[in-house]
């Protein structure tokens, strides 16, 4: 016999609610104090969470499974919306925007074809023409929502690549995969872009080989001259340069490529350019500093992320592209669910859009954050971190015991610590060190990278919430666990 409730029906209206009441509970309950982690190794999470049956011949209930989501998961997720916080571009949720993922699965809707989404098609479509408004695209653009900033790049290496062998050797990739030649074919992009580009090339065919890293000027933004080079030797050994991977936003620095420059090159070879702007894309928020990313209105095609700057939860990104039409390299039509016929009635069926088939309505959550919070409190979010960035950065740049690489232009400082450390340590064993115990014995997440072979700290500030004063305090506890 199934129970009742099972389902969201009619008369299981009154269960839901209540359980949804318990559910923010635990949820409220959780968020205590100020430490962005519990402090418990991974070994001690390992006994923790194998101490249970996970799927047990006879259920154990609702009350007995959130009472265990409260006791051994809540009290041990990372804290993203701690402003101890500081590790990733990872964002703290907006409240609200918790709530519309609550009104989304609840809804399930599947965005592939119409009759599994109305309404949820009709809200993806005006959202995407307000994306491509917003980042400076005609109406012949069009976009997608994706699962984040990975699936975008290798939607926007695919559609070059689709491109560049129809339009420069005359070969359809669709029906014949891959040319001859085509392990002369060669993508450019700066030696600290996402690993997103080698792993495209290589699910496309073209293999790491094909990539040609362009060395960084040291304000961390691609070499320009240096690209021109690579791209004419290429071109001299019978090469064929097809498309240029611009970042606006590298996720360790935040430093944005001259997007405007590189187009200039890929005009005038006729080679595609693709924005990551998986980190950037959300300065276009902000009054003051939107200018920043203004030239990825020339780029071919664009990656934004919402779940980045934009404090929404994962999942939420989109695919933009400046020609609409090149979509066409993705449609396939199946019989079962996006007929051609369905297009001229009027149906639209978004799967001839997109690298999935179910997918998930993640645009409703851009749909009401624009709406409820508008262009002046998203903009004021944005100033705050970037402020706040530029604050941390003047204060390491003051103090005799820290460095930084580079002047942010987004909301990432990479620094370390040069100060004394403990007797006989090297400075990379230090800031390594201070890292570990300031998860472990303070509850504060910090990134950690390599620059020129060092070890540096890094903080990507996504969270408004964090305040100068925070920042100070980092700063001496650092120095007091360094010693
Ligand atoms: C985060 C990031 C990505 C990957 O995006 P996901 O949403 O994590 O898949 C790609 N490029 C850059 C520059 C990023 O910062």
């Amino acid at each position: 016999m199934l129970p009742d409730n099972l389902l969201l029906t009619p008369d299981s209206g009154d269960v839901f609610m209540d359980k949804v009441r318990d559910t923010a509970r635990a949820v409220k309950e959780s968020f205590t104090g100020t430490e962005a982690y519990s402090g418990l190794t991974p070994q001690e999470l390992k006994e923790l969470i194998q101490g249970v049956e996970i799927f047990p011949d006879k259920g154990i209930g609702w009350d007995e499974i959130l009472k265990r989501v409260r006791e051994m998961i809540l009290p041990h997720v990372l804290k993203v919306s701690s402003p101890d916080y500081m590790a990733h571009l990872h964002s703290p949720p907006l409240l609200e925007s918790v709530l519309s993922e609550l009104i989304l699965s609840a809804a399930n809707q599947s965005m592939d074809s119409w009759d599994q989404a109305p309404v949820a098609t009709e809200v993806e479509l005006e959202v995407v023409k307000t994306l491509c408004d917003m980042y400076g695209y005609s109406p012949l653009s069009d976009g997608i929502f994706t699962s984040g900033g990975s699936q975008s790049n290798l939607m926007g290496i695919t559609l070059a690549r689709d491109w560049y062998c129809n339009t420069h050797l005359n070969h359809d990739v669709k029906k014949e995969g891959l040319p001859e030649n085509y392990n002369k074919i060669r993508i450019y992009t700066s030696e600290i872009s996402h690993f997103t580009v080698e792993k495209s090339a290589h699910l496309l065919g073209l293999g790491y080989k094909a990539v040609r890293k362009v060395k960084v000027t040291p304000d961390q933004k691609m070499d320009i001259s240096h690209l021109k080079c690579l791209i004419e030797e290429d071109i001299q050994k019978g090469n064929l340069p097809m498309l240029v991977v611009a970042t606006a936003g590298t996720t360790d620095y935040g430093s944005i490529d001259a997007i405007d420059e590189i187009h200039s090159i890929t005009e005038s070879h006729n080679m595609w350019i693709h924005c990551d702007a998986a980190y950037g894309s959300g300065l276009i928020l902000s009054d003051r500093y939107s200018d920043r990313i203004q030239h990825i209105s020339l780029c071919d095609s664009v990656t934004l992320d919402f779940h980045k700057m934009f404090l929404l939860p994962i999942s939420c990104g989109a695919f933009l592209l400046k020609d609409g039409s090149q979509f066409k390299h993705l449609t396939l039509h199946a019989d079962y669910l996006n007929r051609e016929e369905d297009e001229e009635e009027g149906y639209t069926n978004l799967v001839g859009k997109s690298m999935q088939t179910t997918r998930r309505f993640d645009a409703l959550k851009v749909w009401m954050c624009f709406q409820s919070l508008g262009k002046d409190l998203l903009g004021e979010v944005i100033n705050t971190t970037v402020g706040n960035a530029g604050f941390f950065y003047n204060q390491v740049k003051e103090s005799s015991d820290f460095e930084a690489v580079t002047v942010p232009e987004i909301s990432s400082v990479v620094f370390r610590y040069t100060g004394k450390g403990r007797e006989g340590e090297s400075s990379d064993d230090t800031n390594k060190r201070v890292r570990r115990a300031l998860i472990h014995d303070k509850g504060i997440v910090i990134g950690q990278t390599v620059f020129e072979s060092d070890v540096y700290l890094k903080l990507t500030l996504l969270n408004p919430l964090v305040t100068e004063k925070n920042l100070l305090a980092l700063m001496d506890t650092i120095r007091e666990l360094a010693i």
